[in-house]
């Protein structure tokens, strides 16, 4: 199903849904991981070892189901996902603080509408003199997934499809301050599965996750596969577990605009997806390295488009905020971290902070600044955008992949010239390089192909579906069946 929301449709869902909940909000809940408005959340251990012995019955069952019934397990998910996208989307923002309601209910119904199922899974066959091969691809077992803060809900439910269709059962140790939403999602799945007759538990969580717990899932003998969608640090972790372990990591996309662009479009793109959540999604656009003769009329597109251009004097100001000092509690180095106090939030609230009050319609702010500027050099996940004045492409591309840190992760490029294209292309070297669109069109928010939330750069994957989470197993059948 092709994804043709407004947004103004998907306000309307959101606030007709909230109005039904009649206020209920997780704030009201009060960030129980185990209930929602009193209904107990299915899936929710106290214990992780629990949690793991849930999701290997949740595997056994899986296993001993055909794949029709895998898919209306699957099909049930969507379907609740799309009906409960604005009631995850509400206690997204409620509960972290970060993001923008009417997004996250977008991403959820993404989320529900291209996220791959079963159909992902295919049997390669090769047949020659000696007979036929097989290659299938089989489930690991239990996978232990780890889900950050920004998408938690979306990450949850896009894993647990691609998990299952897999025929793995799934674990889940997310991100603590996400933890109430994570965990509906993860009793969203459970109800489906429940609904289309599969197990009652067939994905699991932990009450209070830690580092603890992570560790207790990396060591236990029944969670054959980890998968990772963090920051850098937790990304290390799992990589350094001894187990087979997906990465999804941290990027810093740059983005390109050449002279030979379309420039109001290019503009605009830039603000829509560079404010799409606040900036939370690692694909988001994140710094602006625009060619001097037509840097101008670039800003001017932008601010037609909600964006607030500040002062350098302003974006120094506003920089001592969004970044403080923090000692690393081992080594003593002090490093400049991003505030958690201003990740995800609204420009209009950033802007407050340094004495700048503007209305919604602002949904983004923008500067000038030089390419050493800390707002270039941090994934800020902030709407806030620098932008690079830059004298060719030469220069583009250099500062740009600088900039991007060898994450590999994504890049933009807003250009009609296919050599300047192919050039940052092939440059850059990341997972995603999205041309002349929003970031979000990468994800398949406007753009062909699946979407994932889980976009695994340092392991390889990259926009991870269900077959990234089976082992290839060979079948050879002697001297027969091949039928020519
Ligand atoms: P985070 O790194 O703070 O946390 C991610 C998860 O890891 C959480 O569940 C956290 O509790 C846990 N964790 C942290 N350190 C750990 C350790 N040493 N051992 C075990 N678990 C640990 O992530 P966040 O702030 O929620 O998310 C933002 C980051 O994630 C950004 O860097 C963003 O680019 C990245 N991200 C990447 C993708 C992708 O698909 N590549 C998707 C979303 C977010």
């Amino acid at each position: 199903m092709a994804i043709n929301w407004t947004e103004a449709q998907i306000e309307e869902v959101v606030a007709a849904v909230i109005k039904n909940l009649g206020g209920a909000t997780a704030a009201k809940s009060g960030w129980d991981s185990t209930q929602y408005n009193g209904r107990r959340l299915i899936g929710v251990y106290a214990d992780m070892n629990d949690a793991i012995d849930a999701a290997t019955a949740g595997y056994k069952a899986i296993r001993a189901m055909s794949l029709e019934e895998r898919e209306k397990v699957i099909t049930a998910v969507r379907e609740l996902c799309r009906k409960e996208a604005p009631i995850m989307a509400n206690l997204g923002v409620t509960e972290t603080k970060m993001g923008r309601v009417s997004h996250k209910t977008a991403k959820h119904i993404l989320v529900a509408d291209k996220t791959p199922g079963t159909a992902d899974i295919v049997c390669q066959a090769k047949t020659g003199d000696f007979g036929l091969t097989l290659t299938e691809m089989a489930p690991f077992g239990v996978v232990g997934s780890i889900t950050p803060s920004t998408n938690p809900s979306e990450t949850v439910i896009c894993n647990s499809i691609g998990m299952i269709a897999a025929g793995n059962g799934v674990v889940f140790n997310p991100h603590p301050n996400a933890i109430a939403t994570s965990n509906y999602a993860v009793d969203l799945v459970n109800r489906a599965s429940a609904m289309a007759g599969g197990p009652k538990v067939l994905v699991a969580s932990v009450v209070k996750p830690t580092l603890d717990t992570a560790q207790i899932m990396y060591k236990h003998p029944n969670v054959r596969l980890l998968v990772c969608t963090g920051g850098p640090g937790v990304v290390r972790s799992v990589l350094s577990s001894g187990k087979k372990a997906i990465g999804a990591g941290a990027g810093n996309p740059p983005v390109i605009v050449d002279d030979t662009a379309d420039i109001k479009k290019a503009g605009k793109d830039i603000i829509d997806g560079c404010s799409f959540d606040n900036n939370l999604p690692c694909i988001a656009e994140k710094e602006v390295f625009a060619f001097r003769n037509i840097a101008d009329e670039l800003i001017s597109e932008m601010q037609k488009n909600g964006a607030y251009k500040i002062t350098s004097e302003q974006a120094a100001k506003l920089a001592k905020i969004v970044l403080v000092d923090v000692k690393n509690p081992k080594t003593g180095i002090v490093k400049k971290t991003i505030s958690r106090d201003c990740v995800g939030r609204d420009a209009a609230v950033l802007l407050a902070k340094i004495g700048i009050n503007v209305g919604p319609e602002i949904r983004c702010i923008i500067c000038e600044t030089d390419f050493n500027h800390p707002f270039v050099q941090e994934e800020l996940m902030m709407p806030i955008l620098p932008i690079v004045r830059v004298d060719n492409i030469d220069q583009a591309i250099d500062l740009a992949v600088k900039a991007e840190h060898g994450n590999r992760h994504t890049a933009h490029m807003h250009s009609k010239n296919i050599d300047h294209l192919t050039r940052f292309a092939r440059a850059v070297e990341t997972t995603i390089f999205v041309k002349n669109a929003p970031s979000y069109a990468g994800i398949g928010f406007g753009g062909e192909g699946h979407t994932t939330f889980t976009i695994a750069g340092p392991t390889g994957e990259g926009l991870t579906s269900a077959r990234s989470f089976t082992r290839y197993r060979r079948c050879v059948l002697s001297e027969a069946f091949r039928i020519i």
